[in-house]
């Protein structure tokens, strides 16, 4: 197993541990998924090839990464022959290990991966009539607690690299079978083969939209997440519209300004509660930064305006925070902020031990339709592969389920003894 070693991210947010932003591999070759035109350059530079030659490289690969999902350099036909072995040898074009792939009966797809450094961590694809939605995750597990949420009962073990957050929408678009085929110099090839394929054509896609909704919080791997993103939304790369990508956040105040001038996606934020004793017992993040402050904050949010309205996620959990004066509540905050807001209601996803439990659909109904009165939309999301703990909040990796210690002296050699 290759060595991570762990540091902190200084300035702006608490401090959590982060990998670097390339993860080790065991063989010493570089996976080139993740990095920027730039800096594949750079790295074919400094094993041997001359600037000008590394900049064509790198715009080559990039164009087969991205547009073609090649992961075989022998494939890129049109690289000289000889040079793609050499780039074989130093580099290779990765995807997260797939350890085990479900499927719900509703159709939705879950993908337990682990990373090559050996943590696991999960993406849920949702498909629906009008949209395919990939759930993306920014950790391995998740600092902050959220009292009824199951990845909040995990540590966190590290951020995910740009690398392992891109990666997730490619390894969708390989199960998906979303590349287009044939090779670059024929277009007829791909006309013939997409008919083939039977359900590609280039903006018919399966998958259509992403959300950052998977395991963690992205806004406390704010870097590596907007790499990722700006590659998703790069025209030569993956080249999905920035209004088809939702960031969820649970409140990290300090970076929603940056997230909406250097990703400028669409902004979800969690609220789930409208009174400080109540949001500080769901997400405790609420203790450093509150309800207030976190409206003013979104209403602050560069791009929100009506036509690009922020998203509060409000999870119905029965007795907590359902009732018909919180529903009031709600809409006078949303009111006195003027914020372009929508309202998701999202009936509460059980699991074990949690404590908690899901509003009845009566009430659910009566919340919505009182926020809805306030003048704002609120859906009731219909949850989605639940029977394969798919849904949101049920996301957790079995092998994090065990205590340090134990993993500790599972991973210690024979005779060495202690915790
Ligand atoms: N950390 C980010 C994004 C991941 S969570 C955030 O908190 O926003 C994605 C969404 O699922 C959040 O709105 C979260 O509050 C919600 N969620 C978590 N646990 C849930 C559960 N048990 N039932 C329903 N929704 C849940
Ligand atoms: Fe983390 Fe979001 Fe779950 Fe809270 S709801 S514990 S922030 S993943």
């Amino acid at each position: 197993m290759a060595d991570t070693a762990l540091m902190t991210i200084p300035g702006l947010v608490d401090p959590v541990p982060a990998a670097r932003d390339i993860t080790p591999r065991a063989d010493g070759r570089i996976d080139l998924v993740g990095l920027p035109r730039p800096r594949i350059a750079t790295l074919f530079e400094e094993a041997g090839l001359d600037p000008r030659q590394a900049r064509l490289r790198a715009k080559q690969v990039f164009h087969w990464i991205y547009h073609r999902g090649q992961t075989d350099f022998a494939g890129m036909t049109d690289i000289a022959k000889p040079m793609r072995p050499w780039l074989a040898e130093r580099f290779v074009i990765g995807r997260p290990q797939v350890i085990e792939a479900q499927h719900s009966i509703d159709g939705t797809r879950k993908w337990l991966l682990r990373t090559d450094d050996g943590h696991d961590f999960e993406m849920v694809f949702i498909p629906d009539e009008t949209r395919g939605t990939l759930c993306v995750s920014s950790q391995v597990g998740c600092t902050l607690n959220c009292s009824f949420c199951h990845t909040g009962t995990m540590r966190l073990v590290r951020n995910l690299t740009p690398g392992e957050i891109v990666g997730q929408v490619m390894l969708a678009r390989d199960a998906l079978g979303e590349w287009p085929r044939g090779t670059m110099a024929s277009a007829a090839d791909d006309a013939d083969e997409d008919d083939e394929a039977g359900h590609y054509t280039a903006d018919g896609r399966l998958l259509t939209n992403i959300v950052m909704m998977g395991m963690g919080e992205p806004l406390y791997n704010f870097e590596h997440v907007r790499d990722a993103l700006r590659l998703v939304m790069d025209g030569d790369g993956l080249a999905l519209s920035k209004r088809r990508i939702t960031l969820s956040t649970s409140g990290v105040i300090p970076m929603m300004e940056r997230c909406g001038k250097e990703i400028g996606v669409n902004l979800a934020v969690s609220l789930h509660g409208v009174r400080k004793e109540v949001r500080d017992e769901l997400v405790p993040l609420n203790r450093k930064y509150g309800i207030e402050e976190l409206l003013a904050a979104c209403a602050a949010y560069p791009g929100a305006s009506n036509a690009r309205r922020i998203t509060f996620e409000y999870v119905m959990i029965k007795d907590k925070n359902d009732s018909d004066a919180d529903a009031r509540e709600l809409v006078r905050l949303l009111k006195a902020y003027d914020l372009p807001a929508k309202v998701n209601l999202i009936p509460f996803n059980p699991w074990p031990g949690s404590g908690y439990e899901c509003s009845s659909p009566e009430r659910i109904r009566r919340f919505s339709e009182i926020v809805f009165e306030g003048g704002f939309s609120a859906p009731v999301r219909t949850p989605r592969g639940r029977d394969i703990d798919a849904a949101c909040g049920q996301l957790k990796t079995a092998a994090e389920k065990k205590s340090r210690a134990a993993r500790d002296r599972e991973a210690a050699p024979a005779g060495v003894g202690g915790d």
